[in-house]
């Protein structure tokens, strides 16, 4: 049994070499903001926590896509660990992959391609799994990574094309080594992933080994003011809620980017083989639990 004091130091570890890996890339580490006027719209059943803010209301940041985004187009290549909020349905506390306050380790470059950051993410798995391995004799961890488009997997899983992977369907996908699913069809996601002009997105997600869900999402992002405002409202969203965002793109400031986020606590839960992500942190928020 692994005792929460020798979770909390692999996750020193984890963060540690983290921080080393991308630091020696010439990233630099940016401290993400809690509180903005936009974030993350979470389209995925999740919603977004506000708070009271001299008479007006400001998010509590969701994730760090739009000011990675810009940190990006400003520095180049840029990493953060961010803390975010989400306000997850109380249904997915079943899950033991979700909290609604977790952190994530968020890379961004610009002038990059989808491809580029997963042979980025590859290269940084690998080492951190060989890392931990030489301090911690914890598990035998997986090194090997297998891709499959998305197209193969809704056809190889009888999932609805357009939809979502759903949870409980990642452990099916699962095998002894990462598994890559890429090519989301528009329309599945969000306005910020970037399509190829064929109903494809330019992006992916990283299932972990061994049924422990995804471990990331990302690609490349969409940058261009009209293009972004059209798959808004395609959604349904108000351009309003986004205003201080589009300013930035309208200003032409927002260079094309991509990059992807990685959940600690689910990274801290796969490494230590833990049965809930509950474990992967000294003060869990499980969504609709109130606790200190
Ligand atoms: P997403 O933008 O929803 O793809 O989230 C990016 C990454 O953050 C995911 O791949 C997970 O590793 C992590 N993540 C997302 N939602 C949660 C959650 N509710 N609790 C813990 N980790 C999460
Ligand atoms: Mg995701």
């Amino acid at each position: 049994m692994i005792t929460r004091r020798e979770v909390i130091t692999v996750q020193n570890y984890i963060l540690d070499i983290t921080r080393r890996f991308f630091r020696d890339k010439d990233f630099l580490e940016i401290q993400s903001p809690i509180i903005s006027t936009v974030t993350d719209p979470c389209l995925r059943g999740a919603e977004t926590a506000s708070i009271e803010y001299y008479g007006s209301k400001m998010k509590i940041t969701s994730s760090m896509i739009f000011h990675k985004q810009f940190a990006a187009s400003l520095f180049g290549k840029v990493f953060s660990i961010s803390p975010n909020i989400r306000l997850e349905s109380e249904t997915k506390k079943k899950t033991k992959e979700h909290l609604a306050e977790f952190r994530q380790i968020e890379i961004e470059i610009a002038f990059s391609t989808y491809r580029d950051i997963m042979k980025l993410a590859e290269e940084f798995l690998v080492e951190l799994t060989e890392e931990i391995d030489k301090k911690f004799q914890l598990r035998e961890l997986p090194r090997g990574f297998k891709e499959y488009s998305y197209k193969e997997i809704v056809s190889k899983y009888g999932i609805e094309y357009g939809e979502e992977i759903p949870c409980d369907m990642e452990k099916t996908i699962s095998e002894d080594r990462f598994i890559w699913v890429t090519e989301y069809p528009y329309g599945s996601r969000g306005f910020y992933d970037r399509d190829n002009g064929n109903g494809l997105l330019r992006d992916f997600d990283l299932l972990y080994p061994n049924g422990f869900g995804e471990a990331s999402s990302g690609g490349e992002r969409e940058y261009e003011y009209e293009k972004v405002k059209e798959k808004m409202l395609d959604l349904g969203l108000n351009l309003h809620d986004f205003k201080d965002y589009l300013d930035i793109l309208e200003s032409g400031k927002m260079k094309p980017t991509a990059g992807l986020g990685i959940g600690l606590e689910r990274l801290t839960r796969y490494i230590c083989g833990l049965e809930s992500i509950e474990e992967a942190t000294l003060f869990p928020r499980l969504p609709g639990v109130l606790s200190f």
